[in-house]
């Protein structure tokens, strides 16, 4: 089985939020919450510590993630009105995160080099005893970056272990983004110039078109897209959420690689979460389409990636039907294969792609 990279997932978000452990099985977790408002409001749980080892998912990119307060909907606690709510809110992620590695050392390990990726990526191939699993390795991703009060700031955010950083969800003072479109502010163009000073990754999900092009034209350094799928293949489709063809062949041309969503709302224009049976619901090879968009552009399969966003304010309700948790995304390479990928290049895509990419861009 081919490891898993998979490059977003709200986990602290969904701990502060709902108090889920990620270290129990899916099945408890959901039991717990049976009867309670998380399922109606986030969907069944996907997550658990025990379904990364059986899904072989050896590394996630964690997520620094608040809502802005003018977009709350029902459930949200996790918001901002200005940069130092945002600030205060991301550096508490932080310490979420570095409590669950610390109280969890053979679960969780923080990673914000290629040493400390490969000494994880190690860990997943040798054996090890019966009852025992390997650490799960998280990269903070920073998922709209208002939390920056200054691009002075950028030092204590990389010295904290910040690698990866997103400058939208909705708009913010840097850029637009989902439902707010528009380019890069000044502040933007200030911001990402200094990153590049820490060759800083920049991620272009939920970035406006005008905002993710003047990105690729302007920043030098590792440009990626953490969590998005293909425009193209969801015409009629009111939002700005999905990547166009032209910011896709941008970032191949980079060397770049870009994570897509398993969740039926970005799969099928028009898709709604309904209550009931999943049978007649979305299946897994729209998911495929979308990783297939991406190689058919690219001409190979190295650009393509899983970033599942599960748990990222939906659950089971909206992943296709093939999936019951994290650990089936290992349905993607058969359903490749069968596809006429071969394998070395279904392992890429469910992981190889990310390391090739995290070993070229993390500090040593
Ligand atoms: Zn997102």
């Amino acid at each position: 089985m081919p490891l898993i990279i998979d490059s977003h997932q709200d986990i602290a978000w969904n701990m502060l939020t709902y108090g889920r452990d990620y270290t129990r099985p899916v099945h408890e977790t959901r039991r717990l919450e049976s009867g309670s408002a998380t399922p109606e409001r986030n969907g069944d749980c996907t997550v658990g510590w025990p379904e990364y080892q059986r899904g072989q998912v050896a590394v996630v990119f964690a997520t620094l993630f608040a809502t802005p307060a003018r977009k709350k909907e029902a459930g949200d606690t996790v918001l901002y009105a200005d940069p130092q709510t945002a600030h205060r809110l991301y550096r508490s992620q932080i310490d979420v995160y570095r409590k669950l590695a610390d109280s969890h050392p053979d679960k969780f390990r923080l990673v914000a080099s290629v040493k400390e990726l490969d000494s994880v990526v190690e860990h997943w191939s040798q054996p090890v005893p019966e009852g025992e699993g390997h650490p799960v390795g998280m990269i903070y991703l920073m998922e709209g970056a208002d939390g920056i009060r200054s691009p002075h700031e950028l030092s204590e955010w990389y010295d904290l272990g910040l690698r990866i950083i997103g400058l939208a969800w909705a708009g913010t003072r840097y850029c637009g983004g989902t439902s707010e479109p528009g380019a890069l502010t000044d502040e933007g163009r200030k911001l990402i110039s200094a990153m590049l000073d820490y060759n800083f990754i920049l991620d272009l999900s939920h970035m406006d078109e005008a905002a993710a092009l003047e990105s690729l034209d302007r920043y030098a350094g590792p440009v990626m897209a953490t969590h998005s799928n293909c425009a193209a293949l969801m015409k009629g489709s009111e939002t700005n959420r999905h990547l166009p063809d032209s910011v896709i062949r941008g970032l191949i041309e980079r060397d770049g690689v870009i994570g897509l969503i398993p969740l039926n709302t970005f799969l099928k224009v028009g898709w709604l979460r309904k209550s009931g049976s999943r049978k007649e619901e979305v299946s897994l090879d729209a998911f495929i389409a979308h990783i297939d968009h991406i190689c058919q552009i690219a001409g190979d399969a190295n650009h393509a990636a899983i970033g599942s966003d599960f748990d990222g304010g939906f659950g089971l309700q909206s992943i296709p039907r093939e999936l019951d948790t994290i650990a089936d995304l290992q349905m993607v390479a058969s359903r490749l294969v069968e596809r006429g990928y071969s394998e070395s290049d279904a392992e890429n895509i469910l992981g190889g792609n990310w390391l090739r990419f995290l070993r070229k861009h993390l500090p040593s």
